[in-house]
């Protein structure tokens, strides 16, 4: 087939901005090794594009959620520096985990059985301290058919890591009480935010996802961590608005004045959702608001702040996490994961 034509949106991604965050990340880590989170296709910014970069920065330790996501990081990765944070539901995901060598995380007991009755070999294993979503409980890691299991990573998760929390000690110590209960070659307790909690924290391994892409979780990471992704669209068409003349769906927006006006080439099916009413575009520091309602596949921009610009023209949408989540009301997360596939990832 002929080759497509060039995409008229895309995600720069800043590839030394993300080396760049792994190796903060590595270093807040003290003594631990930074692994990273490149589950949700690297938190919707593209696995074959992220995963290199981290790669080649140092990070020898990967977590994915699900088994459909194992084959496009095995592309990039050793299957024995992969970890499946959902573990083996079933005897078809054991037989995946077996024939692939990537190791599950062993969440309850059910899983446990299920990984001993496939045969067993290293797995990671995660406990419980209190967030009370997939891990096995303290109490439970006394049953022998647990302590059969070859365990490399024993885990917990933070439920409160982005806040001054008392939780976070207290599963820290929870987490303590556990470890003399099982053999494991090594422990890791915390994702981004807890990171910057401090050594006592860090054990052998940290398990960063979002600060890598950007995300600022704590105040700690200010200054630090640099924003990876910057979503940007093409203008598909440039319009000249009279006077009384309103934009989009509901007419919500109803030109003061006569106003240029350009059509960008994204909208919420690409993850921009209708939160971002109101906000401004830029295009080499002009600042071009958006007008009326974000539709699925198009926003309507003021250039009057540039009004040279046209069709095939460029605009970008800041995109500093922090301030999108104070602006939108969404979280980092979302933010990031959000961004859909038509940015050709
Ligand atoms: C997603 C995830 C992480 C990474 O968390 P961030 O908050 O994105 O840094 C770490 N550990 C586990 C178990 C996770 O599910």
């Amino acid at each position: 087939m002929t080759d497509l034509p060039a995409p008229t949106l895309r995600l720069q991604l800043d590839s030394a901005a993300l080396a760049h965050n792994w190796r903060t990340l590595d270093r807040m880590s003290g003594t631990a090794r930074a692994g990273a989170a490149v589950k949700a296709n690297c938190y919707g910014l593209g696995t074959g594009n992220c995963l290199p970069v981290l790669r080649d920065a140092g990070a020898r330790d990967f977590f994915v959620a699900h088994w459909s996501e194992v084959p496009d990081a095995l592309h990039h990765v050793p299957a024995s520096q992969l970890s499946v944070l959902h573990g083996p539901l079933n005897t078809d995901e054991t037989a995946f985990a077996r024939a692939t060598g990537v190791r599950p995380v062993i969440v309850s007991l059910h899983q446990t059985k299920l990984w001993v009755e496939s045969g067993g070999g290293p797995c990671d294993l995660m406990v419980d301290t209190g967030i009370n979503r997939l891990g096995i409980a303290p109490r439970e890691i006394s049953d022998p058919v647990v302590q059969a299991l070859d365990v490399q990573t024993l885990m917990s998760h933070l439920a409160c890591a982005d806040e001054d929390s008392a939780m976070n000690a207290r599963q820290l110590a929870a987490f303590r009480d556990v470890m003399p209960m099982i053999a494991h070659r090594e422990a890791s307790l915390t994702n981004s935010a807890g990171t910057a909690l401090g050594g006592d924290y860090h054990f052998d391994l940290t398990r960063p996802g979002l600060a890598l892409y950007g995300g600022i979780a704590r105040r700690e990471f200010v200054g630090k961590i640099r924003q990876v992704a910057f979503p940007q669209a093409a203008i598909i068409q440039r319009r000249e608005l009279s006077a009384g003349d309103t934009v989009g769906y509901n007419a919500s927006f109803t030109a003061p004045a006569a106003m240029p006006v350009g059509v960008l080439s994204l909208g919420y099916a690409d993850g921009i959702l209708r939160n971002w009413g109101g906000a401004t575009f830029v295009h080499d520091g002009r600042h071009l608001p958006i007008l009326g309602k974000v539709s699925m596949d198009m926003i309507v921009i003021d250039l009057s702040a540039a009004p040279n610009l046209t069709e095939g023209d460029w605009a970008e949408l800041p995109y500093s996490l922090p301030d999108a989540a104070q602006q939108t009301a969404v979280s980092q997360y979302e933010l990031l994961t959000l961004l859909g596939r038509r940015f050709g990832l």
